[in-house]
């Protein structure tokens, strides 16, 4: 056998609707030394995740910490955690991750009730209310940006609405989180999750989480009736949470005070997930969104420039992602080979309905840039014009007019 190599992944800009590519600083925090679990430097690192993603969420939630995995663990975590076998859930579903959230919670034995619209649209509240109001679940659980059709569900009204039917409110703002507005606080979030590869310019790995003091009493309710049926030695009736891993009720008591050995807390992903929320708080959140809001803009006008037609209710896309229709004679799997292959750009697919139907341009974290949506642009010209005619360098310049404006 020949002796292996160093690892030299290939220069990529990652434009899709993630992974992205990742902050030079965070690439060097997950390269720093590691330390023992409970060394004073590891303690005082997750006690700063903690304090700097409060302020990510917009929150004053003390439970506020990372779960170690990818964004699904975040999801299954607080879903496991805070459904209860037979509970009544409903999840709203507007595209692809909807999905992933119902089958989770049906995964967590509730009895799951979803309403859907259509794809490229997002929920109204009143369909969300009158569904309430059938349903009566005890969760609700919603995607606030889903990445499989570019769509930002709006949440400023929703928390109302779960306080006055007395509903948990679960958000999965994994796509949307650092690139779009979210405030856990003021809209009246019981419990959200997100993950690191999209707006937050990370690796995928670490999924930051929040809850409010009544998810947390639903969690440590359930830890107490545990203990009971214990006691009791009846552990085939059991209400427990099904999971060790994802055992919300032990993973903040490994993470408080008491530091109750759980799991091993993974370092590095926890370098990665500080240095991301470092970056975004010295730039200031509103910043980033607005930076963010900014390259989606032009990353907007510049492929309508190269005279494409975009997917879905624009006036409810995210910021960080839009979905542009694969013209007719151009081959889309073909065309974004060519992006990979000549000029080393990932732009990303799509799943379902739109499969074959759209691209997926990402403008997302450290990749939030001019000169990264500039190239993007100029490379798809080329692209585009092997097959049909395009406007020369119309997507380029409609990219630097919203720039100019801007400045
Ligand atoms: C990208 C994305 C995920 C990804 O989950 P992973 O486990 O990190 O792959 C989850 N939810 C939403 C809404 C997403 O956009």
């Amino acid at each position: 056998m020949t002796r292996p190599t160093p690892l030299d992944p290939p220069a990529r800009l990652l434009m899709g609707p993630g992974p992205i590519s990742a902050y030079p600083r965070v690439l060097r925090a997950m390269s720093a030394p590691l330390v023992g679990q409970y060394d004073p430097f590891m303690t005082g690192a997750m006690g700063e995740v903690q304090e700097l993603y409060r302020e990510v969420w917009a929150t004053r939630n003390e439970q506020t910490f990372v779960i170690d995995g990818t964004s699904r663990a975040g999801i299954a975590a607080a879903l496991v955690s805070l459904i209860r076998p037979g509970d009544r859930g409903l999840v709203p579903v507007f595209g692809r991750f909807g999905h992933l959230l119902a089958e989770i919670a049906e995964r967590a034995l509730a009895e799951v009730h979803t309403i859907e619209v259509e794809w490229g649209q997002v929920v109204p509240v009143s369909m969300i209310e009158e569904a309430i109001v059938r349903v009566r679940p005890t969760l609700l659980a919603l995607v606030q940006g889903d990445t499989s059709t570019t769509m930002n569900q709006p949440l400023d009204e929703i928390g109302a609405l779960g306080e006055k039917h007395g509903v948990l409110f679960y958000c999965d703002a994994t796509a949307s989180l650092g690139g779009n507005d979210f405030e856990a606080d003021r809209w009246g979030l019981d419990a959200a999750t997100a993950g690191l590869q999209k707006c937050l310019g990370g690796p995928s790995g670490s999924s930051p989480i929040t809850l409010s003091d009544r998810a947390v009493e639903v969690i440590r309710s359930r830890a107490r009736v545990e203990a009971g049926i214990r006691e009791a030695g009846d552990e085939s009736a059991a209400d427990f949470i099904r999971s060790n891993y994802f055992d919300l009720g032990m993973i903040i008591d490994y993470w408080g005070p008491r530091r109750l050995n759980h799991h091993t807390e993974a370092t590095s992903m926890l370098y990665a997930a500080r240095e991301c929320a470092a970056v975004l708080l010295s730039e200031g959140r509103a910043n980033v969104i607005a930076r963010h809001r900014l390259a989606g803009d032009a990353m907007l006008a510049g492929v309508r420039g190269l005279g494409l037609t975009v997917f879905g209710d624009v006036a409810h896309k995210m910021n960080n992602v839009v979905a542009v229709e694969i013209p007719d004679g151009v081959p889309g799997d073909a065309a974004r080979q060519a992006m990979l292959e000549d000029f080393g750009i990932e732009i990303g697919t799509s799943f379902g309905p739109l499969h074959g139907r759209v691209w997926r341009i990402g403008t997302m974290g450290y990749n939030a840039r001019k000169d990264a949506v500039l190239t993007t642009l100029a490379a798809l010209e080329q692209v585009l014009r092997r097959h049909i005619p395009v406007p020369a360098g119309g997507g380029v310049d409609a990219a630097l007019d919203v720039y100019r404006v801007s400045a």
